[in-house]
């Protein structure tokens, strides 16, 4: 089964929460951290369920957004 990384441009997020209503299993949530334009970014809590849809990538208004596809395993 493959396996996905998802990367944030933490600096270019400006924390308008889209990607996290758009993620089919609920995974992105916002940090607690503060990024340089002052918003609170977006990151993945629980990387290993991302099912690489790239719904996250495709709404986000900035593109600061990119699915890897780490590996597949049998
Ligand atoms: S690629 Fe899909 S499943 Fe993975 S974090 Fe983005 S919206 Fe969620
Ligand atoms: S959609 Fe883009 S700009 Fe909006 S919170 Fe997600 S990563 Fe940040």
């Amino acid at each position: 089964m493959a396996k996905f990384k998802v990367v944030f441009d933490s600096d270019v997020c400006k924390g308008c929460e889209l990607c996290r209503a758009s993620c089919p299993r609920g995974i992105i949530e916002m940090s607690a951290g503060i990024n340089s334009k002052g918003y609170s970014p977006a990151s993945v809590a629980r990387e290993g369920e991302c099912v690489g849809c790239a719904s996250c990538a495709l709404v986000c208004p900035d593109g600061a957004i990119e699915i890897f596809r780490t590996e597949d395993s049998e």
